[in-house]
C-alpha cells in the first residue's frame, strides 16, 4: 500500500484525502460487501462506494453487463451522442426509471454525477423564476462544482473560491428551521424565491433525519412562494433509506438522483414535473445544457439492471427493515458507551456520532486495521456513516458491528 501511495504523491493534486489516512490503503479488488487491497488484505465495506454499490460489488448485473460486451456479436454501444442521436438504453432507462417514481414526476434528464444532476435542478429553477433567490440549510452538501458550491453549507469548500460565487442570492438557514424563519428570509428577497433545496436526510452532515413535518412546511412555503422544492437525494435516493425517493410523501419539484444510479457508472438525474420543465427552450434547435457523456449508454443499461433488480427484489424494504434492526442493536450495545452520543438511521443510512469533534475520523482510520471500511462525516469528523450494500448479508453486516463496537468499548 505504502509503495503505491509514494507514487500518486508525486503526481496527483495535493489536495487528497488519501495523504491523512493511516494506515494507508490501496484498494485492488471487491466482491459482494467485501474489498481487497494490494496486499491481499480483506475488508468489510460499510461504505459501498460512497453508496454507490448499492447492489454490493461484482455483482450479477456488473457481469451480465460486461458478459453481454464480450459475447454479443454487436455489443451494446459504449458511447452514442447523448443527446443528438440518443441509444436505445438512454431512452429504456428514462421511461423505466419514470415508471418508479412517483407519477407527478414526468420528465427527466440526465447527466453523470450528483453535482451535475443538482446543476440541472438549479438551472431549471432560473428558468422558472430568473430573479429568485434560493435557500439551502446548515450542514447541506450539494457537490463542490462551482454551481452548485453557493449550495453546499462548508465553508472550508468554498472560501477558497469565494470571490467566483454568486453574492447574495443564497440564503442559508439552520437544517430544521421555523417556518418562520423562512418566510423572514423569503420576505428580504427582491425577486422573490427561486427554489429551497434540502436533503431528506443530511449524509455528508453526519446522517442528519429531518423532521417528519419539516418537509410537508418546506412544501407548504414554495407553493405558497411560487417557488420549486428541490430534493437531493444523491445520497438518499434508490432505496437508501428504505424508499425510492422522499418524493412519494411529499411531492417534490424536482429530485436529484446519482450515485446508486448507475450501479457503480456515473449516471445522474434531475427528476421534475411538467410545471418545473416547461422553461426549458422545447426540443426545436440545439440544446442549451449538455454534456458529451451525458445519457452514456453504459451507464444507461446498467442503470437499467439497477432498476430492474431493485424493484424485483424490492431492495428499499430490505434497506428499510435491516436499517431498523442495525440501529436497534448498534444502540442498545453502545447505550453505556460515554464517547457516544447518539446511533442515527434510517434504511441503511447509518452514523454514529460521537461527542469529540474528530472522533469519527479517528475511527475511521483505527478501523481500517480490523479490516472495517466506514466513513467520517459530520463539519467537525465527529460521526461516522455507515452505507453498506443494500445487498450485504446480515451475517457479514453483524460481524463488522461487532468489530466495531469492540473496538469502541476497548478504546
Ligand atoms: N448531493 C448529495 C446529497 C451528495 O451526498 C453528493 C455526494 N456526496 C452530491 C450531491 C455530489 O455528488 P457527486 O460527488 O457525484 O458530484
Amino acid at each position: 500500500n505504502e509503495s503505491w501511495l509514494a507514487k500518486l504523491d508525486q503526481t496527483e493534486c495535493p489536495d487528497s484525502t488519501y495523504t491523512k489516512a493511516k494506515p494507508p490503503l490501496v484498494f485492488s479488488s471487491a466482491e459482494g460487501s467485501q474489498i481487497w487491497d494490494v496486499e491481499g488484505q480483506a475488508y468489510i465495506d460499510l461504505c459501498a462506494g460512497f453508496g454507490v454499490m448499492a447492489l454490493g460489488h461484482n455483482s450479477p448485473e456488473i457481469q451480465e453487463l460486461f458478459r453481454a460486451q464480450l459475447e454479443s456479436p454487436r455489443a451494446p454501444m459504449v458511447h452514442g451522442m447523448g443527446d443528438v442521436y440518443p441509444s436505445e438504453a438512454k431512452i429504456m432507462f428514462i421511461q423505466e426509471l419514470l415508471a418508479l417514481m412517483p407519477v407527478h414526476l414526468k420528465r427527466a434528464a440526465l447527466s453523470l454525477t450528483g453535482s451535475q444532476a443538482v446543476e440541472i435542478a438549479l438551472k431549471t429553477c432560473l428558468l422558472y423564476k430568473p430573479q429568485g433567490d434560493f435557500i439551502c440549510f446548515q450542514g447541506s452538501y450539494h457537490g463542490l462544482d462551482l454551481g452548485v458550491l453557493p449550495l453546499t453549507s462548508r465553508r472550508d469548500f468554498k472560501d477558497p473560491f469565494g470571490s467566483w460565487l454568486p453574492q447574495g442570492r443564497v440564503v442559508e438557514l439552520p437544517y430544521h428551521c421555523e417556518r418562520h424563519e423562512i418566510e423572514k428570509a423569503i420576505a428580504g428577497m427582491p425577486h422573490g424565491l427561486a427554489g429551497i433545496f434540502v436533503e431528506p436526510i443530511q449524509g455528508r452532515a453526519g446522517i442528519r433525519p429531518s423532521d417528519p413535518s419539516w418537509l410537508p412546511m418546506l412544501r407548504d412555503v414554495c407553493d405558497q412562494e411560487d417557488g420549486l422544492l428541490v430534493f437531493d437525494e444523491v445520497f438518499t435516493g434508490m432505496g437508501r433509506i428504505g424508499t425510492l425517493t422522499s418524493s412519494f410523501e411529499v411531492h417534490a419539484d424536482l429530485i436529484c438522483l446519482g450515485k446508486a444510479l448507475g450501479g457503480g457508472f456515473p449516471l445522474s438525474a434531475c427528476i421534475g414535473t411538467e410545471e418545473a420543465f416547461q422553461r426549458w427552450p422545447q426540443s426545436s434547435g440545439e440544446a442549451i445544457h449538455t454534456g458529451t457523456f451525458f445519457g452514456h449508454p453504459l451507464s444507461c443499461r446498467m442503470g437499467v439492471s439497477v432498476l430492474r433488480r431493485m424493484s424485483e427484489d424490492r431492495l428499499w424494504e430490505r434497506s428499510k427493515s435491516l436499517g431498523k434492526e442495525a440501529v436497534d442493536y448498534l444502540s442498545s450495545q453502545l447505550a453505556n458507551q460515554e464517547a457516544v452520543k447518539a446511533v442515527r438511521g434510517t434504511g441503511l443510512m447509518l452514523g454514529i456520532e460521537f461527542e469529540k469533534a474528530g472522533e469519527g475520523a479517528a475511527l475511521m482510520n483505527e478501523l481500517r486495521a480490523k479490516g472495517v471500511i466506514a466513513l467520517a462525516s459530520g463539519e467537525h469528523g465527529e460521526s461516522l456513516s455507515m452505507t453498506p450494500a443494500l445487498t450485504i448479508k446480515k451475517d457479514l453486516l453483524w460481524e463488522a458491528f461487532d468489530r466495531i463496537i469492540a473496538h469502541i468499548q476497548d478504546r
